[in-house]
């Protein structure tokens, strides 16, 4: 099976070829690569889904402070607010959002879809999107195949890493693959699926990857959150029949393009944005302190 996943024209143009879904592209194409069956990859695309729900639920089950203390517990303090600033659902999705975020960056399991640092943008997502609109696991589960094609594509074209990319490659990414997701579950066709995608990252473009101490914690949680929303609003848009304007792969290249030009000190550096301000350095100088402290003694 050639590679499928180089641009979403592409992907379109193969599916009415075939006269196969996306999502049924994506298992063929899993199926080719990887020798699996189908029952095989849609028990590991479940058994992923049921991660992504847990670290929500355990993002408010237990005590979610980070060893720098930059994390503490804010999907919590969201979930639990009396001020309601649009509806109880929104209010939900991003404190599902930061659930889900603040396990990963208190070290505990998620699933990297498609980083870690993005890790809450899925979850938050898909859980408020299922419970909103009473969606079976099954279509759940058919989104995440259509998000990691569109994952595919970008990573093809662009990149999916802070590192390379900023930020925007990362939660942008995520978001991006939201918000398609979100069209799809709600029978969305596919060129309003790829709107959803180009609108997604026209808004998440430039963002650049600034990490305070290094640490995957500030402002990765609450981006994560902003993310989450991002995709709601760019799937709202899309579904109501407006276009991109730019492709959804011309948009993807811009990506790609900001990425390449942007400096080394905005990649996962923490040698500039908010890494850097004064409080990002005190923070940094702390962590550093705190982190020679414990370690062992290397004379005894
Ligand atoms: S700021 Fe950097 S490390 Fe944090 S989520 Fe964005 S890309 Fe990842």
């Amino acid at each position: 099976m050639a590679y499928l996943f180089e641009t979403f024209t592409g992907w379109q143009t193969y599916c009415k070829k075939h006269k196969v879904s996306l999502v049924q592209s994506v298992i063929d194409y899993e199926i080719s690569e990887k020798g699996a069956t189908r029952e095989a990859i849609m028990a590991g695309v479940a058994a992923n889904y049921q991660v992504m729900k847990e670290a929500v639920a355990t993002g408010f089950s237990e005590d979610m402070t980070s060893r720098s203390g930059m994390i503490n517990n804010s999907a919590k303090k969201v979930y639990h607010s009396k001020k309601t600033v649009l509806s109880p659902q929104f209010q939900q999705l991003v404190a599902r959002a930061l659930s889900a975020k603040e396990v990963n960056s208190c070290m505990g399991r998620v699933v990297a879809a498609p980083t870690a640092g993005a890790s809450g943008i899925m979850p938050g997502v898909l859980y408020t999107l299922q419970e909103l609109h009473n969606l079976p696991d099954e279509k759940m589960h058919e989104a995440l195949l259509l998000a990691a094609g569109i994952a595919l594509i970008i990573e093809h074209q662009s990149s999916l890493a802070g590192a390379v990319g900023g930020c925007q490659a990362e939660t942008g990414s995520a978001a991006a693959m939201a918000a398609g997701a979100i069209v799809y579950c709600l029978g969305g066709r596919t060129e309003e699926i790829f709107n959803a995608v180009a609108i997604t990252i026209q808004c998440m473009l430039g963002l650049v990857c600034d990490p305070v101490a290094g640490l995957v914690e500030v402002p990765c949680v609450v981006r994560n959150a902003s993310a989450a929303a991002i995709a709601n609003s760019a799937a709202q848009i899309a579904l109501a029949g407006v276009d991109s304007v730019i492709p959804v792969d011309e948009c993807v290249e811009a990506m790609g393009e900001v990425g390449e030009s942007m400096e080394n000190r905005y990649k996962e550096t923490a040698l500039g944005g908010l890494a850097t301000t004064k409080t990002g350095r005190q923070i940094a100088k702390r962590v550093l302190i705190r982190d020679i402290d414990i370690l062992p003694d290397q004379e005894s």
